[in-house]
Parts: C-alpha cells; sequence; structure tokens
C-alpha cells in the first residue's frame, strides 16, 4: 500500500491542464469534473492531505472509474494515473464501513475460487450442471434471474464446455525453437478454453513447447484495483513462483486483463519474473512463421474491439490487426470509438451496472452500424460483457478472441 507522501508525490504530477477530460468515458458520459481524471485526482489529493473526509458521495466517483488508463495514455505530464487509483483505493478501503455481511461472504467465496484452480473447477462444472439440466431455464422462466445481480450474472454466463485436466507441459511440433509459459487465467480457464486452446495450437506448431505450471494462480487484478494490495502480493507471488521455477523465453497472457496485470509486477510487487510477459498476439506476431502454414480465406467483415488493457495499458493494439492479416480476404474494421471502454472493467461491470450497460450500449450500437458479421475481443471480461449485451439486443454475432479465429482458419486450410 502507498504511503500518502508517495500518493501526494503521484499527484503532484498533474498540473490539471484538462487534456486527459476528453479521454475519459466517465467524463465523457456525465460532462461531470468530479467524474473526470482531474477531478478524481484533486479528490485523491483532499483525501489523502485530510481536507476532505470520507464520504460517500465521494467514494461514488473513484469507484466509478473505471481504472481503463485512458487518461494515462494521453497525458502530457505522465502522471501515473493507474497507480494513483489503486493507491487511492487501498486508503479508502481502511475508510470505509462494512460492506453488508452477504456483500463480505460473496467476496470471500469469489476470492476462495481464484486462488484455489480446484474450487473454481468445481463451481463451473456445478454450474454447467445447472445449464445442462435444464435448471438455468428453469430459474430464468420462474422469474428468479429476472432482476438484480443474478439476472447480470446468468446474462454474463455463457454456455459452460467441459474441463478437462492441463498436462503441465506440451511439446512443440517440428523444429524445436524454446519454451513459453503459458498463463491460464481464471475466467478464460474456467469458461474460454477455446482461446487457450487455440493459444496452444498455434504456439506448438510454431515449434515452442508451452508450460502449464499448475501452482499457477490468478493475477491478481480484481484485488489490486479493489484496494486490496496483500491479497493481491500473495497472488502475485504466487505466480512468480510458478513460472520462474523452468527456464522460459516468455510468459504468454491470452486475455489481456491478465496480460496487463502480470507485466506490472514489478512495480505493484517488487518482483519480476525471469522471461518477458508477453501479449499471444505480440508474440505469435514478432516471430518467423513456416511458409507451409496457411490460412483458408474468409470473406467476412470483421470487428474489432481493442480492450483498454492491450490499447492503454501494454500499448499492444495493433498486434491483432497485424496477426490477423494472415487470413487471406477477411476484411478487418475496427470498432468505431474503439479508443473508450466497454464498461467491462473486471467486476465493473457487476459493481457499476448502469454506467458499464450505458458504456456497452455504445459498442453495441458501433457494431451494429459496421455490418460486421464477427466481433474479436482480446479480453475475455470484454468478450462476456459485450456478448451479454449482444444477447440483450438480439443479435447473432458471434464473439471470440483473435487467436481463436486464427488457429480455425489454419485447422480450415489443412482440412480443405
Ligand atoms: S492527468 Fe495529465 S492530462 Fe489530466 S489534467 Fe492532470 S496533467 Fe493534465
Ligand atoms: S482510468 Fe478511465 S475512467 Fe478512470 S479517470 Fe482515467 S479515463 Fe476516466
Amino acid at each position: 500500500m502507498k504511503t500518502n507522501i508517495e500518493l501526494q508525490q503521484l499527484t503532484d504530477r498533474c498540473v490539471m491542464c484538462g487534456l486527459c477530460l476528453p479521454h475519459c468515458p466517465t467524463y465523457h458520459k456525465t460532462r461531470d469534473e468530479a467524474e473526470s481524471p482531474r477531478g478524481r485526482i484533486s479528490l485523491i489529493q483532499g483525501l489523502n492531505s485530510g481536507h476532505l473526509p470520507y464520504s460517500e458521495k465521494l467514494a461514488g466517483h473513484l469507484d466509478r472509474c473505471l481504472s481503463c488508463r485512458a487518461c494515462e495514455a494521453v497525458c502530457p505530464s505522465g502522471v501515473r494515473y493507474g497507480e494513483i487509483i489503486d493507491g487511492a483505493r487501498a486508503a479508502l478501503a481502511e475508510q470505509r464501513p462494512p460492506a453488508p455481511r452477504w456483500q463480505r461472504l460473496a467476496w470471500r467465496w469469489t476470492t476462495r475460487l481464484l486462488a484455489e484452480r480446484s474450487q473454481l473447477y468445481r463451481a463451473t462444472r456445478a454450474l454447467r450442471l445447472i445449464q445442462k439440466s435444464g435448471l438455468q431455464t428453469l430459474a430464468r422462466f420462474s422469474g428468479i434471474t429476472r432482476r438484480g445481480q443474478l439476472a447480470r450474472l446468468d446474462a454474463l454466463l455463457p454456455p459452460l464446455q467441459a474441463l478437462p485436466a492441463w498436462p503441465q507441459y506440451i511439446p512443440a511440433r517440428g523444429a524445436a525453437r524454446g519454451d513459453v509459459g503459458l498463463f491460464l487465467g481464471c475466467a478464460s480457464d474456467a469458461v474460454d478454453r477455446d482461446s487457450l486452446n487455440a493459444a496452444i495450437t498455434l504456439l506448438t506448431r510454431l515449434g515452442y513447447g508451452v508450460h502449464l505450471p499448475a501452482a499457477q494462480t490468478c493475477c491478481g487484478a480484481l484485488h489490486q484495483h479493489a484496494g486490496e494490495s496483500a491479497t493481491a502480493n500473495e497472488f502475485a507471488q504466487r505466480n512468480l513462483a510458478a513460472f520462474n521455477a523452468q527456464p522460459l523465453a516468455a510468459i504468454i497472457s491470452v486475455a489481456s486483463g491478465c496480460g496487463a496485470t502480470l507485466a506490472d509486477y514489478p512495480r505493484a510487487h517488487g518482483n519480476a519474473f525471469t522471461a518477458p510477459v508477453r501479449d499471444i498476439s505480440e508474440f505469435l506476431n514478432d516471430i518467423s512463421w513456416p511458409e507451409d502454414i496457411r490460412c483458408a480465406p474468409l470473406p467476412k467483415k470483421v470487428a474489432v474491439h481493442d480492450p483498454c488493457t492491450l490499447t492503454h495499458v501494454l500499448r499492444k493494439q495493433q498486434a491483432p490487426y497485424s496477426l490477423l492479416a494472415r487470413i487471406p480476404q477477411i476484411d478487418l474494421i475496427p470498432l468505431a470509438d474503439n479508443r473508450r471502454c466497454c464498461g467491462a472493467a473486471g467486476s465493473y461491470m457487476l459493481s457499476q451496472p448502469d454506467m458499464a450497460e450505458s458504456l456497452r450500449d455504445d459498442k453495441i450500437t458501433a457494431l451494429k452500424d459496421s455490418g460486421a458479421d464477427i466481433l474479436l475481443t482480446s479480453n475475455i471480461g470484454c468478450a462476456l460483457h459485450l456478448r451479454a449485451g449482444l444477447r440483450a439486443a438480439g443479435m447473432d454475432i458471434e464473439i471470440m478472441h483473435p487467436v481463436t479465429l486464427l488457429a480455425r482458419q489454419i485447422k480450415k486450410a489443412n482440412s480443405a
């Protein structure tokens, strides 16, 4: 956790120029200075110096920040807004009145699921059983899941797949070029095995053996952004030990939200991986490809949603576009207003549903206007949130990770 002096030094870099305001999604929606980066920095300065007491109103303005870091990416003074908001949230967590008991229990249960993969699998399998047995349909029909958080959770849940155990190591196919580690993530592992399997297929086909350390755990993003730095640090130390146990050319993240958090470990936790953290699209894009790998043509319009973590944090938003240019005839278009957050932002879509849905509505409208047949996004949180929006709008558009589409086109070319 940051000391008052550290937080003050970070916020003092802001010269209050306001250049970040037009880039802030919450300011864009509300036109309220207190919902802007500059306004929030002023509130944090007041809270930190003791000039402003804690209040629910003040906490609300900070809670509504998406941590999208669009402001940080455009700030000419180099204000490290991500660190500021995380530090402020950790300080707020100490001043907030305790949450209702059910919320504390739900959060404790979530932490346990994220910390222990076996618990995550058990919960996912139970949900799959509920889906397959028809109980989910029954619950919808009875109205239990029609309102509130249950309705939102129900809308976010995709059809769940079986969860076979991962091997510890998958060797390269053909000429070996080295080994990489694959970060599984929690949400990707539970609900998006297609992306992880596609990443493994591509990496091994390109000559990389893939380590999947069983001791890896959640990246810690949810806790980091909620101001629970001790839990985030515990997760980070476990991941560092799990991946640093073998020599690797890179640690590959498939969900950009996880990748951004892993890449930030040296700053947030004072410890670095021995191998560089690389986004899967970036890594695949930067290595040479054997000439015999072909992709089947895809004569379709494909829209790309750029997650904030890939754009503003990792700053690799071009990687999926360059990678997908390998697919002949693909009509690849960026989704309009791509630099603005979709509202998913970790657990934001559940904790701030009104703002999250308003931001998502803009994306759905942009997608409708684009006439795209497929939507791609590199972050599982964005995918779940946008898929729920598509369903609510009655739009039947496939949504997937860029590497899933690439692996699919390669498979098609080979089976033709
Ligand atoms: S955060 Fe940067 S861009 Fe925004 S007001 Fe402060 S100095 Fe200006
Ligand atoms: S992180 Fe995003 S939502 Fe928060 S102040 Fe910056 S631009 Fe606005």
